[in-house]
């Protein structure tokens, strides 16, 4: 992955971005706001495929964008700024 599609900037460099970590899924077994806040933050799924991330624009627009990526090919699936 060399270009990451900034929802603001347009594609910009992947040395721009800073890697906030995986939005894990959650199994449907966790219930209630405390445990699923445990499972965002300690647990992730490390998976090889399909991944959802969270990515800084620091050399750019300075805001969060939520990047969908293949990790086994290091392709962008999509890109959004929620
Ligand atoms: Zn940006």
């Amino acid at each position: 992955m060399h270009l990451i599609p900034c929802p603001n900037c347009g594609a910009r460099p992947t040395e721009e971005f800073r890697f906030g970590g995986e939005v894990p899924a959650i199994p449907d077994r966790v219930v209630g706001v405390e445990a699923r806040d445990v499972d965002l933050v300690w647990f992730s799924n490390n998976v090889d495929g399909p991944s959802v991330e969270r990515w800084y624009h620091l050399g750019g627009c300075k805001r969060w964008l939520t990047l969908a990526r293949d990790t086994h090919t290091d392709t962008v699936l999509g890109a959004d700024s929620t």
